[in-house]
């Protein structure tokens, strides 16, 4: 069998959709999960993003009141749930960007090898004061989640052909090195969007429009130039970053 994709919801938070889309209401506020995703199939066990730290530490209360983690969805049990393996087995994690609710647990992945945009990491320790909440800043008084431990990490630079059928795709906007995972499977490409594609409302009659949320609009525009272009070449099928409706599916591609 080949790879499939298998979304876990590790928490959530409630927002207005005009976050994500120009020109969306802001109201009402809809549920926003907080998701990671394993990579079933691949050569090792393989982790994209392990969600925000618990809502009750001093980091996680830095967030928004409607930030919540049910027992169920911490990272560990979440994913032993989901797929049967334990944390420790994972071998590597690899991080779309260092906002606070994509890297928070990685204390919980001792033995992973972590990928990262040497982009994003470069920006996350010292960013515009917009976002020092969103990288959980060492200007909060708290240590940043990338910092709190020894982690292994390797950086890489633009797109990356990572493992026979997957590949890092950098798409920088939201933040300055966000990056989409593209994983071939037996029903044809899916491209993990991470937050530069953070609902199905950031796709419309086909056409990606990234993310309103955004650290430059300039470098958005042009990701999401790229982005179509992939689509249109590869008939790759986006899974957005945050949507509700991405949860309905146990795998992609949905499981005979
Ligand atoms: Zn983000
Ligand atoms: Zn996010």
């Amino acid at each position: 069998m080949g790879m499939r994709i298998i979304p876990i919801k590790v928490g959530n938070e409630k927002w207005g959709k005009s976050y994500f889309v120009d020109g969306a209401p802001q109201l009402p506020a809809v549920d926003i999960p907080h998701m990671m995703f394993y990579i079933d199939g691949a050569e090792k066990k393989i982790l994209v993003d392990c969600g925000g730290r618990d809502p009750e530490s001093e980091s996680g209360k830095l967030h928004s009141k409607t930030y919540t983690r049910a027992p169920e969805e911490k990272p560990d049990v979440a994913l032993k749930r989901a797929t049967g393996i334990d944390p420790e087995e994972i071998e590597i994690v690899i991080l779309t960007h260092l906002h606070w609710d994509h890297c928070g647990n990685l204390h919980m992945f001792p033995n992973a090898q972590v990928y990262v945009q040497l982009d994003e990491i470069l920006d996350s320790i010292n960013p515009i004061p917009r976002f020092y909440k969103t990288y959980e800043s060492f200007k909060y008084g708290v240590v940043p989640p990338y910092a709190q431990q020894p982690v292994k990490w390797n950086f890489v630079q633009g797109d990356v052909d990572f493992m026979p059928g997957i590949k890092l795709i950098e798409i920088p906007g939201h933040s300055a090195g966000v990056m989409g995972v593209y994983v071939e499977t037996d029903k044809g490409p899916y491209f993990l969007g991470s937050d530069a594609i953070p609902l199905y409302d950031n796709i419309e009659n086909g056409e990606i429009k990234t993310s309103a949320l955004c650290l430059s609009l300039e470098k958005a525009y042009y990701s999401a130039v790229k982005l179509n272009k992939m689509v249109k070449e590869t008939g790759m099928i986006v899974i957005p970053g945050h949507d509700q409706k991405v949860l309905e599916h146990k795998s992609f591609p949905d499981e005979e």
